[in-house]
């Protein structure tokens, strides 16, 4: 792990500006800087010791299903409840975040785009 903090702990700091959505005891979540879709909400765990869904998934598939559960209340709240969700995993898959997070897409969709 890098000494230094990813840009989605210093939001969750309070160390750089975030609207932050919903919060549980070990998750966060935030709208994307960058919308593609109406609704585009970054759903994050406190902890940055996973960077992406495949270390997750094997180290705490409890924190992964807090995420995704998450992830439905928000499409809930601001849509229809239905939604994607987009964990890209890896610098060639568009992964730019080492620290994992999951997209949830919502709204009107573009049928192709997957982000
Ligand atoms: P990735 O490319 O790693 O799957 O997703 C990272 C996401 O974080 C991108 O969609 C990008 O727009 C978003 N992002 C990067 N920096 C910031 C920021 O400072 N604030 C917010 N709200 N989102 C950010």
């Amino acid at each position: 792990m890098s000494s230094e903090p990813t840009i989605f702990t210093r939001i969750l700091r309070g160390d750089v500006p975030g609207d932050i959505v919903a919060e549980t005891e070990r998750v966060f979540a935030i709208t994307d800087i960058h919308p593609q879709a109406p609704v585009h909400v970054l759903v994050i765990p406190k902890t940055e010791q996973y960077r992406d869904v495949t270390e997750l998934a094997a180290g705490d598939p409890s924190l992964l299903a807090e995420m995704v559960e998450v992830a439905r209340g928000i499409a809930q709240e601001r849509s229809n409840g239905e939604f994607r969700l987009v964990f890209n995993t890896g610098e060639g898959a568009g992964q730019t975040v080492f620290h994992v997070h999951a997209h949830v897409l919502a709204g009107e969709l573009e049928e192709k785009s997957l982000i």
